[in-house]
C-alpha cells in the first residue's frame, strides 16, 4: 500500500490510540468493518467486480474497509447515524460517502479511473477470486469447450 501510494488511512488509524483487529476472512462476502469488536474482516484474494465493470483488487477492498474503521475512530457519531440512514443506490450514507470518497481517491491514486469515470454508483457488483491481494486477475478462467 506504501508503494501505491494508498497507505494513508491505514496510517492514520495505526496512529489511532484505539486498537483495531484485521482478521482473515475466507468467505466471499466476508468483507466488512464490525465497530463493535474494532475488527476489519479482509479476505486478500477477494476482489469485486462493479456494476460498473470496474475491478477492485482486494487491496482496494480492504481500504474500503479501513475508511469505515478510521471513520467510526474519528466520527463515530456520524459514522453510526449515517449507516443507518438509507440511500437507494448506495445502500446507505456511510456507504456513500466511502463509495463516493476514497474508494474514487484510491482508484485514481492508483492509476485505475479515466477522467470522468467512477468505480461504481451504487453498492453493488459481484466478489470472485483473485490471484493476489494486490491484483484484479481472476484466479480462474473459464474457456469454452469446443464440443
Ligand atoms: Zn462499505
Amino acid at each position: 500500500m506504501k508503494q501505491n501510494g494508498i497507505y494513508d488511512m491505514l496510517g492514520q488509524l495505526q496512529a489511532s490510540p484505539n486498537v483495531y483487529f484485521l482478521s482473515e476472512g475466507m468467505d466471499f462476502d466476508s468483507n466488512q468493518f464490525n465497530p463493535q469488536t474494532k475488527t476489519i474482516t479482509w479476505n486478500s484474494r477477494v476482489g469485486f467486480y462493479t456494476d460498473n465493470l470496474y475491478e477492485m483488487s482486494p487491496v482496494e477492498v480492504l481500504n474500503h474497509e479501513i475508511d469505515h474503521a478510521l471513520e467510526y475512530d474519528t466520527n463515530p457519531i456520524q459514522q453510526k447515524t449515517y449507516g443507518g440512514i438509507k440511500d437507494p443506490n448506495y445502500s446507505n450514507l456511510e456507504e456513500k460517502r466511502v463509495i463516493t470518497g476514497s474508494e474514487q481517491e484510491t482508484a485514481q491514486k492508483l492509476g485505475k479511473l479515466k477522467p470522468g469515470e467512477v468505480t461504481r454508483d451504487n453498492h453493488g457488483g459481484s466478489p470472485y477470486e483473485t490471484t493476489s491481494p494486490i491484483s484484479t486477475e481472476p484466479k480462474w478462467s473459464c474457456t469454452p469447450s469446443k464440443e
